[in-house]
């Protein structure tokens, strides 16, 4: 990992390079060279807790890249990404236009960095769009006049919430916000959704605890991992795709989200503490 000097002529406008980022940790754990020595603090703090921490991230990701990958069936050609962090190896819009590249796909962060980058990349591919808003305000989305122009609300879409809503540290608002998401889908719409998870088992619950104590009571403020109930209340109005082979719809591990193929050995603990679901609106 390479870890960015912080003299603040060295970070870009509106960085606060004394503040850790959960995007750039993020792309930090997926490979990525934007972390500062601050955000390497954290990951070092999370790795020490649960040193298996970075299949969370990894598992993660993957999901969203088969998940994209399985929505391209639907012939949706509309993607809102909401929360999409740093560019990665593979984007949402780079999987989606290779099946039809009249797919338009809005990105929304509310990091800097990540909309510098993000802006920069997608420079010359029209079709795509970075946006920065607060994707926890759902109205400050779905009115903005950027957006509209790009995605038709009236008209299916793709919304991905991957990764995102553990940020919410209030309870009760998380299911609210997606209520207002989902309320604002035209029926046929998919939902992209994951999220960490406290599998309230004895084993496991005790690797959630770790990490969400480092990322709630730390300098991020925020990363609940939420009981299976407490998610499935977010997803309530959609009606959720069976996540492989041998059981019923709903959430499942991202990792065995129709994995790509046969794997050698089981999951870590750490990656069954994020869960995924794709779920359609009835
Ligand atoms: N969705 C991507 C994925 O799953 O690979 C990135 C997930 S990353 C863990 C969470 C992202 O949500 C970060 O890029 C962060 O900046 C963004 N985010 C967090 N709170 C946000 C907010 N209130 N508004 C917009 N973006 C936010």
């Amino acid at each position: 990992m390479t870890t960015h000097a912080t003299s603040p002529s060295q970070v870009p406008v509106g960085v606060d390079p004394t503040r850790p980022s959960i995007a750039r940790i993020y792309g930090g754990f997926l490979g990525g060279k934007d972390v500062y020595e601050v955000d390497r603090q954290v990951m070092v703090k999370i790795s020490s807790a649960v040193p298996e921490a970075v299949d969370i991230a990894r598992g993660n990701r993957g999901f969203l890249n088969r998940a994209c990958r399985f929505l391209t069936q639907t012939n949706i050609d509309q993607f809102l990404d909401c929360g999409s962090g740093l560019p990665t190896a593979e984007n949402t819009h780079q999987i989606v236009q290779r099946y039809n590249d009249e797919a338009r796909v809005v990105y929304i962060d509310n990091d800097p960095v990540v909309l510098a980058h993000g802006r920069a990349l997608l420079e010359d591919n029209f079709r795509v769009r970075m946006i920065g808003a607060d994707i926890f305000e759902p109205r400050q989305v779905l009115e903005d006049v950027t957006i509209r122009s790009v995605v038709d609300f009236a008209k299916p879409l793709v919304l991905l919430q991957v990764g995102t809503m553990h940020h919410v540290a209030d309870d009760e608002r998380a299911p609210e916000i997606m209520r207002e998401y989902i309320d604002a889908l035209a029926p046929g719409s998919y939902v992209v959704f994951s999220h960490f998870i406290d599998p309230e088992t004895p084993e496991l619950t005790p690797i959630a605890k770790r990490i969400e104590n480092i990322l709630v009571n730390g300098p991020l403020g925020a990363g609940r991992f939420r009981t299976r109930d407490e998610i499935m209340a977010m997803l309530d109005g959609l009606e959720l795709v069976t996540p492989n082979v041998q059981d019923p719809p709903g959430l499942a591990p991202c990792d065995l989200w129709w994995p790509d193929g046969p794997r050698l050995g089981g999951i870590s603990g750490a990656a069954r503490c994020i869960v995924g679901a794709v779920g359609r609106k009835l």
